[in-house]
């Protein structure tokens, strides 16, 4: 898939947010890979690790927000620990994530999970989602 870069799709403030939240240095990333690669979750997401990073160094804000890459994210760190460049990428996800709930857009309605799922689900399962998920 192509990238179009131009002064009108660069978003200064977007990519000065996610540096700020996420306190990460994505521009160095160098696009070996290797977090894609080792993603146990890639099958689920619509845009891979790699190409989340180099979207953001090129302030394609709404192809970022839009992406359920961010959700499908486990945080498990397997390809923070892996990167050569030393991103630490679920801080970068978590940023993206901050920066959609500051929308009040919820990805869990917790009056909708019916009363059977939450008797079946982990707690820890549903704090974590909520904290993930709900502004
Ligand atoms: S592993 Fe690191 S350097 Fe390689 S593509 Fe992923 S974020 Fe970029
Ligand atoms: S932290 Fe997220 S992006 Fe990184 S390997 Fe785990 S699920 Fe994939």
């Amino acid at each position: 898939m192509t990238i179009e870069i131009s002064d009108k799709t660069y978003d200064e403030e977007f990519v000065k947010k996610v540096e700020d939240i996420s306190g990460e240095n994505f521009h160095k990333c160098m696009q070996c890979g290797t977090c894609s690669g080792g993603c146990p979750m890639i099958e689920h997401m619509d845009i891979p690790p790699r190409r989340i990073m180099i979207l953001t160094h090129f302030g394609l804000k709404d192809e970022v927000i839009c992406s359920k890459t961010a959700w499908i994210c486990a945080t498990c760190n397997a390809c923070s620990v892996r990167c050569p460049r030393g991103i630490e990428l679920t801080k970068v996800m978590e940023a993206i994530r901050q920066l959609t709930l500051r929308k009040n857009i919820n990805y869990v309605e917790p009056s909708a999970i019916s009363e059977e799922t939450i008797a079946d689900l982990p707690q820890i399962a549903l704090v974590s989602c909520f904290r993930k998920h709900t502004s």
